[in-house]
């Protein structure tokens, strides 16, 4: 039906007669002369219709915003005085000769230009017209750019792209999994994938030796900011792989892409063992941009009698560390508090801190409710290990080394973006050397990534002692976002058993779950490994969206609901009846559309 997108027109057109097809973003008229700003996938274009044109004159002044239109007219520049320069195609405008309505529209739910007068909600139920706005079209545009570069990057390398089932086994992710019924089963469930994991290992059991997907995951997890239940990943598998190569080959295909996506050099990518990122920055996804960096003093607070610091200082499984804010001396009573309340959301029972008036003064030029707790000398250490200088706020966390971090790690984050602190640009790197195991809340072991990923010591050393054990596993981190993480795998059946036995999966459910995977293993598994991008996530950075919902198409709530669909829906007795299923209740009478929590 079309000749030209009308996004795409500019004065190298000029004299030519072109066939638009598009939406009414706005009409106008002025004077006898009707304005038509048509709108398409590309963008908009003006059309200006007079009433020599009567029949179709007399059609343009019947249309109304979002009709849908097709439109022959010939391209002219616009007159002096007229040229808008905050539109593509402003230097220009298409005299209309023909218009054909090929759709009304009702009138919209929300002006897209004010959609932000709206809720999300309203946004989500109307999702097809909240996607036709501009900046949302720009982004799955981008989302496509992304994947098509990914694509021929991998390609270009040798991957092969496999698809894995959806109905499946569980895959432990460290998520619920997402259940469906089977009716030619009775009783038993198929579980959505939380990742393509383990099919990915087994096709390098069969010899497919690099293997990628764009695959969707599913994870039903607690109401958690921006997470979607069902999202995407760049899944990721290769044989005969070094962690070192593995690492190389997708820190070139990140860097490729912002380079032909965003024309942005990212530059070599740094790496920083787990502990060194705890350390410093309280986080395994360090925000390198920001520059202040948390300091331990738990030799110093060690000497102190103020119950508060020496506890933790002395306690193994406790922290005591200081975050120097340079220029933080300005910030408020009341800010303090606020930013007391905040670090309480992961622990924290309060928040010490110093402010740095005249540090040549010594003590007389501090000014902090607890310096009457510590002796001047370890205050004087204090200031000379934290460097700190006039202007200064020193922020304190002691408390067991978890809460510590969490605490101070997001302190620093918020604190630096409410000061301004956050440098332009982008700060990727690795973090590796991750522990394999912590200690969950019941006090057992849980894997820090998952339960097949290889430790960096032989089974004997790993069950004499999980604590200690270092895995082989990576993180690539931009922004303080993870992208993506993986590991060298267990391909030893001995090691996987091993790992199962320290995470109390007894022999017998390690082969009700797991069996295929440990047959697997006993017959010639290669060396491999590999990682996951989290898709939305990247795409999320490179677009500066906001929100992971601003770049899936059709995305569900923060209670997993669509607000569009209206799923999860009620299902009919006969349906329930044929996969064997009797409910226990009737369901709540609330349907997910009566849930407004878009946010
Ligand atoms: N399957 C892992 C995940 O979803 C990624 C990997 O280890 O490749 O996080």
């Amino acid at each position: 039906m079309r000749s030209h997108y009308c996004g795409t027109l500019s004065t190298e057109r000029i004299d030519e007669t072109v066939t638009l097809c598009g939406w009414v973003d706005r009409r106008r008229d002025h004077g006898g002369v009707i304005f038509l700003d048509l709108r398409d996938r590309e963008g908009i274009v003006q059309v200006v219709f007079d009433p020599d044109t009567e029949e179709h004159f007399e059609r343009a002044d019947r249309v109304r915003s979002e009709y849908v239109l097709k439109v022959t007219g010939r391209v002219r520049a616009r007159g002096e005085g007229t040229v808008n320069p905050n539109m593509a195609t402003g230097e220009i405008e298409v005299l209309g000769k023909q218009l054909e309505i090929l759709n009304q529209a009702a009138t919209p739910p929300f002006q897209l230009d004010e959609h932000t007068a709206v809720g999300e909600d309203v946004r989500l139920h109307y999702r097809y017209m909240d996607l036709r706005r501009p900046e949302m079209q720009q982004r799955l545009v981008l989302r496509s750019k992304i994947t098509n570069a990914v694509r021929n990057f991998l390609d270009g390398e040798g991957f092969l792209d496999i698809e894995t089932p959806i109905l499946t086994r569980a895959t432990p992710e460290g998520a619920r999994d997402y259940l469906v019924p089977s009716r030619t089963h009775a009783g038993q469930f198929f579980a959505l994938p939380q990742s393509p994991q383990l099919f990915k290992q087994l096709l390098m059991v069969s010899g497919f030796d690099r293997y990628y997907q764009i695959a969707k995951c599913f994870r039903d997890e607690d109401l958690r900011a921006d997470r979607q239940p069902e999202f995407t990943q760049i899944d990721i598998e290769t044989s005969f792989l070094e962690e070192d190569e593995i690492m190389a080959i997708t820190e070139r295909m990140v860097r490729d892409l912002f380079q032909s996506v965003l024309d942005v050099d990212l530059g070599d990518f740094p790496h920083m063992p787990y502990s060194e990122a705890m350390e410093r920055f309280g986080s395994d996804k360090p925000d390198l941009r920001i520059p202040l960096e948390l300091v331990s003093i738990d030799d110093l607070m060690a000497q102190v009698e103020f119950k508060v610091f020496h506890g933790p200082a002395v306690d193994p499984d406790g922290r005591v560390a200081a975050l120097r804010v340079p220029g933080g001396a300005s910030i408020s009573r009341k800010e303090i508090d606020d930013y007391t309340k905040y670090i309480s959301i992961f622990g924290a029972r309060g928040l010490a801190w110093i402010k740095v008036n005249d540090i040549d003064a010594g003590i007389e030029g501090l000014q902090s409710p607890i310096l009457k707790f510590m002796p001047d000398d370890v205050v004087a250490q204090l200031m000379q290990r934290l460097d700190a200088a006039n202007g200064d706020i020193i922020f304190f966390g002691a408390d067991k080394t978890n809460v510590v971090n969490e605490s101070l790690g997001h302190l620093r984050l918020k604190v630096g973006e409410d000061l301004g602190m956050v440098a332009e640009g982008w700060a990727p790197l690795w973090v590796v050397d991750f522990p394999m195991f912590e200690k969950a809340g019941d006090g057992n072991w849980t894997p820090l990534h998952h339960p097949f990923t290889a430790p960096s010591c032989s089974p004997e050393e790993l069950e004499s002692n999980p604590g200690e054990a270092l895995s082989r596993a990576y993180d690539m981190v931009l922004n303080g976002t993870e992208l993506g993480g993986g590991s060298i795998r267990i391909h030893a059946r001995d090691m996987q058993e091993s790992v199962f036995r320290i995470l109390g999966i007894g022999e017998e459910e390690a082969n009700e779950k797991f069996g295929f995977l440990l047959d697997a293993l006993k017959y010639g598994a290669p060396p491999h490994g590999g990682l996951a991008f989290g898709l939305d996530r990247l795409v999320m950075l490179m677009t500066g969206a906001q929100s992971i919902r601003d770049v899936i198409a059709f995305p569900k709530t923060q209670s997993a609901a669509c607000l569009m669909t209206d799923a999860p829906g009620a299902v009919d007795a006969k349906q329930l009846r044929e996969l064997n299923i009797r409910l226990r209740e009737t369901p709540a009478q609330a349907s997910p559309a009566a849930d407004s929590s878009a946010a």
